[in-house]
């Protein structure tokens, strides 16, 4: 190998530092369905950093359509939905998702990453402008980087900054502004209202990333447009199935000339292989969970609802989230780490968000809900969680509350 790139790999030191220490949080292997409890290391752990809000990746009904889909369509598609590996059951899963989100028409890519990759790379050219919020997914901004277009980032839902930034930019070029529905890490969620008013006032068209938002928040569980009633405002919305729909994919809803515009544009669907039809079927069959069994939503909020006033009354601070997501503020990276490590040997499970992802002294433990938890789940959750921070020396940032 050049010497040069060997130099480059060697001086990437971190995660050896971590696994000499011993806190190295990263690819831990787990042997059971993601469910709110896992096997790791031939151990049970409470599982407490999974995206799957609803609890629905081991339901038996989702499971059975699956299996009933690889009887029928076999594995795999061996190709793009542009050439060989479109099925019926994608057009199925397309058409549902355009009446979910009430859009006309829907788009299916093979991961949400790469939805985004699509959507922020092809729509706009070189004298166009997409505008971030600062906070929003690595997959926007890694699109927004594969166009020629200025990227313009914002305040995290910071409108005045917004307005600034927007007020500088030419009337005639295209402005996209795009923003995840709920914040990945700090779980709020984006001000839809006001950005909904500026976007009218300069004349920018809305791209929502609703990955966190499915079956979370919004009419039985339809996104962040549903949730504030600005269905017919937010232009293009974009999601994925790795998360409350209990797959693997990802779909953008919009009008039917954009969607066949990005179907015709957008590269990382026409060169990349289709979903297969197990993920396909799975995500139609949570679909039918989410439509006719609202109790999952309900069951998942009043489960965060308890999770974050134990938390608060813990003293623990948990920034400004309203969603499932629940930054647990470290404000340390090392110290992260050290908590993560020492959590998973009591059989607790929590996800470490330190930097690049974030400053380090806004690194935090990312801790989520999911419908399927119990009550004594969560309370033997945070009682390690308050043991722990105290052993670390972390929680006395805020004096108990109680
Ligand atoms: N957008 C957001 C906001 C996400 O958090 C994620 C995944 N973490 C994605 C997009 C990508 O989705 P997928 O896992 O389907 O690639």
């Amino acid at each position: 190998m050049n010497k040069l790139l060997q130099a480059r790999i060697a001086h990437f030191t971190a995660a050896k530092e971590a696994r000499e220490k011993g806190i190295y949080p990263y690819f831990r292997p787990i042997s059971s369905a993601q469910d709110t409890e896992v096997i790791i290391d031939g151990k049970r752990v409470l599982m407490f950093g999974s995206n799957s809000y609803l609890g629905l990746t081991n339901h038996p009904r989702i499971k059975e359509a699956s299996q009933k889909a690889i009887e029928k369509y076999g594995t795999g598609c061996a190709g793009s939905r542009f050439l060989n590996g479109t099925l019926d059951i994608h057009i199925e899963l397309e058409n549902r998702i355009a009446a979910f989100t009430r859009k006309p028409a829907a788009l299916i890519f093979s991961t949400g990453f790469q939805v985004n990759l699509g959507v922020m790379s092809s729509l706009t050219g070189r004298n166009d402008y997409l505008i971030l919020d600062e906070y929003d997914h690595a997959s926007i901004y890694d699109g927004t980087r594969l166009s020629f277009s200025r990227v313009i980032k914002y305040a995290h839902n910071d409108m005045n900054d917004l307005a600034r930034r927007l007020s500088t930019l030419p009337e005639e070029s295209i402005k996209i502004i795009a923003v995840d529905g709920i914040f990945s890490m700090e779980g709020d969620i984006a001000k839809l209202p006001e950005i909904v008013a500026l976007a009218g006032q300069y004349g920018a068209t809305i791209v929502v990333d609703d990955a966190h938002s499915l079956g979370v928040i919004g009419h039985k569980g339809a996104g962040t447009a549903s949730h504030f009633n600005l269905d017919d405002k937010v232009d293009i919305i974009t999601g994925t199935f790795s998360k409350s729909l209990a797959s693997l994919g990802g779909f953008v809803a919009s009008d039917a000339d954009t969607i066949d515009y990005l179907k015709h544009q957008a590269r990382s669907l026409i060169f990349s292989a289709s979903m297969t039809p197990a993920s396909a079927a799975s995500v139609i069959a949570a679909l039918d969970i989410l439509e006719t069994e609202p109790q999952h939503m309900e069951q998942l909020w009043n489960n965060t609802r308890y999770a974050l006033s134990l938390l608060r009354g813990e003293g623990f601070d948990v920034g400004e989230t309203e969603s499932p997501i629940i930054p647990i503020y470290v404000r340390d990276n090392e110290k992260t780490f050290m908590v993560t490590s020492l959590l998973q040997q009591q059989g607790i499970f929590v996800n470490p968000v330190v930097s690049p992802a974030v400053p380090s002294q806004a690194s935090l433990l990312r801790f989520s809900l999911m419908a399927t938890h119990t009550f004594s789940q969560i309370e033997e959750a945070i009682e390690k969680l308050a043991l722990t921070f105290r052993q670390v020396g972390v929680l006395k940032i805020k004096e108990r509350i109680r």
